[in-house]
């Protein structure tokens, strides 16, 4: 296995990290096929796998409650007294905090859940835009302040979907070690983007990297064309995505939830080579062709730049128009379909356009604004 340092904290993280959100089940995403799990942990373990990342709603039956991640996670490490040999991180179920005192009643519950004194990095879990003045007031940065003192976490930080200038704003706000961000090939414009990674990788911020198969689609769903323009090389589609993130040195830790064995094994052989800056020109170009090829897929030419905005009904278009794009691009919608739900607000979905045409009249790209949110509501519904 190959070690990266994870951004200044010092700590030696295993470059392929164990996601713990899509373990093996029986049947039910609640019920976690303990065994079968505990042998990928084993196997994971054995070959160098130091960074486990879960979550309080994991493998539970709503985001309202805590799932069975955390409390099976906590379980193994414990029965096998493995605590001080690998990272834990888990996550502050931010959408569910009400009162102040319910930062430290989370954290408590967890740190019983995962059997352990010290959670070594706890991450305010999808911090967005719309909830981050929420959370200020609520004093979530003198929380973590205090459960750093009183030696509760070890190191802080956060996950978030949302867009550059917010995650900028964040970054600014606290001395934060690390940050969980989704990215992969397709994504180097898209939510914190190449520029975000590279933000945080200058200022010494540690960078966890989730979604890098985008849900799976980059490793399952592949279109003909681009399968084409691989032919000759003799590597998997989820070789070519990881690969890419390794090569860059920004890129700390990679998580993958893996939930067979095959899969792992695959991840592990693939991470035996994912050293910084090891594609050569030829397979750098290579991947250049597939972003483009991805890239003429897209249907709308906006260049986010918010002129029509505000809306007087409330819709984000630009963010409508980004969702449309990433759809257009791949073969299965699922999960750009789940990020529309989950990120914007209702208000903001594209079913609410009352077609009074002020946006069109903004628009610096002159885009039919209306018909393409027709179609946004046709792709991904009310
Ligand atoms: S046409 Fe629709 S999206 Fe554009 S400003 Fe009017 S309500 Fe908003
Ligand atoms: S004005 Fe046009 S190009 Fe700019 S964000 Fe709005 S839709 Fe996109």
């Amino acid at each position: 296995m190959l070690y990266r340092e994870l951004g200044s904290t010092g700590e030696k993280v295993s470059i392929l990290g164990f996601g713990c959100m899509r373990l093996p089940t029986r049947g039910q995403y609640d019920k976690i096929d303990e065994n079968k799990a505990s042998e990928l942990f084993d196997y994971a373990l054995e070959k160098g796998v130091n960074y486990l990342d879960t979550a309080y709603p994991y493998h539970g039956i709503s985001n309202s409650e805590g799932g069975n991640s955390e409390i099976f996670l906590g379980k193994y490490l414990y029965e096998r007294d493995l605590h001080s040999q690998v990272h834990l991180a888990t996550k502050l179920p931010t959408w569910l905090l009400k009162e102040s005192e319910d930062m430290d009643r989370y954290l408590d519950e967890q740190l019983k859940r995962l059997r352990t004194d010290q959670i070594d990095f706890y991450l305010l879990h999808s911090v967005k835009e719309k909830n981050w003045f929420y959370l200020e007031d609520l004093g979530i940065l003198e929380f973590l302040d205090r459960a750093v003192s009183d030696g509760r976490i070890k190191y802080t930080g956060f996950s978030t979907h949302d867009e550059t200038v917010f995650f900028k704003e964040l970054m600014e706000s606290y001395q934060w070690d690390v940050c969980q961000l989704q990215y992969n090939y397709l994504d180097e414009q898209i939510q914190v983007g190449r520029e975000g990674l590279e933000y945080a990788a200058e200022k010494g911020i540690g960078t966890v990297i989730m979604e890098p198969l985008k849900g799976g689609v980059l490793a399952n769903h592949v279109p003909r064309e681009v399968e084409k323009i691989w032919e000759g090389f003799s590597r998997t589609p989820a070789e070519w995505a990881f690969r890419y993130l390794w090569n860059l040195p920004e890129v700390n830790v990679v998580l993958s939830g893996m939930n067979t064995m095959a899969q792992l094994l695959e991840n592990l052989k693939i991470a035996e080579e994912g050293f910084p800056d090891s594609l050569s020109d030829i397979e750098k170009e290579a991947m250049d062709r597939v972003k483009q090829t991805y890239k003429e897929k897209i249907r709308v030419e906006c260049s986010s730049c918010g002129y029509c905005m505000p809306c007087p009904s409330g819709i984000n278009i630009p963010h409508c128009l980004s969702y449309l794009n990433q759809a257009a691009m791949l073969k299965d919608i699922t999960n750009v379909q789940s990020q529309y739900y989950f990120m914007l607000k209702d208000t903001e979905h594209a079913s609410n356009c009352l077609e009074c045409g002020l946006c069109e009249e903004m628009c610096s790209q002159k885009i039919p604004i209306r018909e393409r949110l027709k179609e946004v509501k046709k792709t991904f519904g009310d």
